[in-house]
């Protein structure tokens, strides 16, 4: 800390807005990096509002070791077509992934990184950020005072409405889908299978789900806005709640909570820029298959800490420099780009009978084994190219594939 005539500057190696998962895990792999870290959080607690199903697949779970937040194991999936073909993915010998308290996994990778050596501020935002003596100075409202915090390198992990996106004017992500989500006791499903529900009338271009939480179920759907309509997502899960096919599951079921949640799916053309750089949901980073968001923010952590800890100690943070730390974010473009072309043939495109015949396809004994053998809700590419290639019912599909991840 430095003090100039009355102004308190605090100094830090990096500084991190927001104290979500991507925020409080990068905060402890920072420090474990001999870095001083500085996180920021606006809310007075780590943790709240939560908006998320709360599934955190095994590689996720196991970079932080958070297993006591754990509500559910889950080791499959009941697919429902829009006309009622149903369809049991999994084995359960092996574990698809967890469901966990988000609260509880929140706090536990802020907690991570304090006692790695990270400071926290909570109730505190920072109201202006810019480059001046080489150092990034940040003026910040914390507990409605005002402070002057200096740092090396910025760090934006502040989510899907991220204040230091729209500052530094970082564009926005290629998709924002909208998801809705309520808890609800007594509802008539599964305590290890999740369910899904696909069909116009309840998650237009994408799916609803019922998901195993402990004593409880988390009843959602996310929808694509281009197929939404005049309709909003509560008009979705209601219309779910009612549906003729499925409607008998949700008559005992009695509602504890709902949110609704904005989920940003496809990275930023750039996410750097001199002394800054962003992660997470704020670079878009969601899944476009599943919404996830915990794993690829965990994956880019790992993927780029080990440059950014040695650029920090040497300072050298200039675009440029920035710029080749950031190069191997170029797969991640690439795998995120190449699932949403997959997603968007399989089932964002298609209508309620096209979405249909492709359920009579999956329900086939040996395509139900190729997806047991070859999928995997972290990395769902290698299924979708193995069902183009391997399944001849989809060759009507594969020939547009090709084109699209050719030209995509
Ligand atoms: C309905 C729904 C269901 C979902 N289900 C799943 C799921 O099952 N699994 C999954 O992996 N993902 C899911 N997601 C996505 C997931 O919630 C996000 O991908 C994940 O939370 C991203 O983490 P993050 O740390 O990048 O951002 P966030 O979790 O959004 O954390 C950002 C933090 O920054 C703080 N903040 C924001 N602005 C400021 C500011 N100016 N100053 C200080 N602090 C600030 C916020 O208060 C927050 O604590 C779901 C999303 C929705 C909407």
């Amino acid at each position: 800390m430095v003090t100039l005539s009355l102004m308190v500057v605090h100094e830090y190696d990096v500084v991190i807005v927001g104290a979500g998962p991507v925020g409080g895990h990068l905060g402890r792999i920072l420090s474990e990096g001999d870095l001083s870290v500085l996180i920021l959080e606006e809310h007075l607690e780590v943790g709240k509002p939560f908006q998320c199903a709360g599934l955190v697949t095994p590689g996720a779970m196991n970079r932080t070791g958070l297993h006591h937040t754990v509500l559910s194991d889950v080791w499959g999936a009941r697919l429902n077509s829009p006309n009622g073909t149903t369809l049991l993915i999994g084995q359960p010998d092996i574990l698809r992934t967890h469901v966990v308290c988000r609260k509880s996994f929140d706090e536990g990778c802020v907690r991570q990184a304090m006692e790695a050596g990270a400071t926290l501020w909570l109730d505190s935002r920072p109201t202006s950020a810019e480059i001046i003596d080489h150092r990034m100075e940040l003026n910040i409202t914390r507990e409605g005072e005002s402070q002057t915090v200096r740092c090396r390198l910025l760090c934006g992990a502040d989510g899907a409405h991220s204040w230091t996106q729209r500052h530094f004017r970082m564009g926005r992500p290629k998709e924002f889908m909208v998801g809705f989500q309520a808890e609800v006791s007594g509802y008539d499903g599964s305590d290890v299978c999740l369910d899904m529900f696909t069909g116009d009338s309840v998650a237009p271009g994408l799916f609803a789900w019922a998901i195993p939480n402990g004593e409880t179920h988390r009843i959602g759907v996310w929808a694509h806005p281009d197929r939404l309509d005049d309709r909003s997502c509560e008009h979705l899960y209601e219309a779910l709640l009612e549906h003729p096919l499925w409607g008998n599951r949700f008559e005992n079921a009695k509602e504890t909570a709902r949110f609704c949640g904005p989920i940003p799916c496809g990275l930023l053309k750039k996410i750097h820029k001199e002394r800054f750089l962003l992660f997470g949901d704020a670079a878009g980073l969601c899944k476009p298959t599943t919404g996830g968001g915990i794993g690829p923010g965990f994956d880019q952590i790992h993927l780029l800490a080990p440059a950014i800890i040695k650029a920090v100690r040497a300072d050298k943070l200039s675009e440029s420099d920035l710029k080749r730390i950031c190069k191997p974010m170029a797969k991640m473009r690439k795998d995120q780009e190449r699932a949403r072309i997959l997603r968007d043939l399989f089932v964002t495109s298609c209508d309620d009978e096209e979405l249909e015949a492709n359920f009579q396809i999956f329900a086939k004994p040996e395509v139900v084994s190729l997806i047991n053998e070859v999928g995997d809700i972290e990395k769902p590419v290698p299924l979708g190219l193995r069902l183009l290639k391997d399944v001849p019912q989809f060759r009507r599909i594969a020939v547009k594939a090709t084109w699209a991840l050719l030209t995509g």
